[in-house]
């Protein structure tokens, strides 16, 4: 399959991975939003939020707490986004959640 973060967890394409487990695979954004932008992704395709099962969101939000851990944003606190189709501005139609933080953001969500 043409998917470039299918690509990125397979190791065809670098990258600099933060987290990995059985069902999640985490790297740094390419083009950071702010001090931290890691990209939490499930290890088996799906192409956005609507086709996430319960296990893989289990996943998901667990790798959440990991990452938050290793990049020391716990405390201070961060955001997660999931873009969604076209109006979300999803540009890669495999699942990715972002995570930011590492500074102050914005109250501003759009
Ligand atoms: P979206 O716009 O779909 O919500 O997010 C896709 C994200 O993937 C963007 O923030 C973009 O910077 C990031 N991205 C695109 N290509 C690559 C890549 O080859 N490597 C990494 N690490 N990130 C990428
Ligand atoms: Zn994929």
């Amino acid at each position: 399959m043409d998917c470039l973060f299918c690509k990125i967890i397979a190791g065809e394409i670098p990258c600099t991975k933060v987290y990995e487990d059985d069902g999640v695979f985490a790297f740094r954004d390419i083009n950071p939003q702010a001090p931290v932008h890691v990209l939490l992704v499930p290890k088996k395709h799906m192409r956005n939020i609507l086709e996430c099962d319960g296990e893989t969101a289990a996943a998901l939000t667990k790798a959440i707490g990991e990452v938050a851990k290793l990049e020391g944003v716990k405390e201070d606190g961060f955001r997660i986004v999931s873009n969604c189709g076209k109006h979300g501005c999803q540009s890669v139609e495999h699942l990715h959640i972002h995570l930011l933080g590492g500074k102050q953001l914005s109250e501003k969500m759009d």
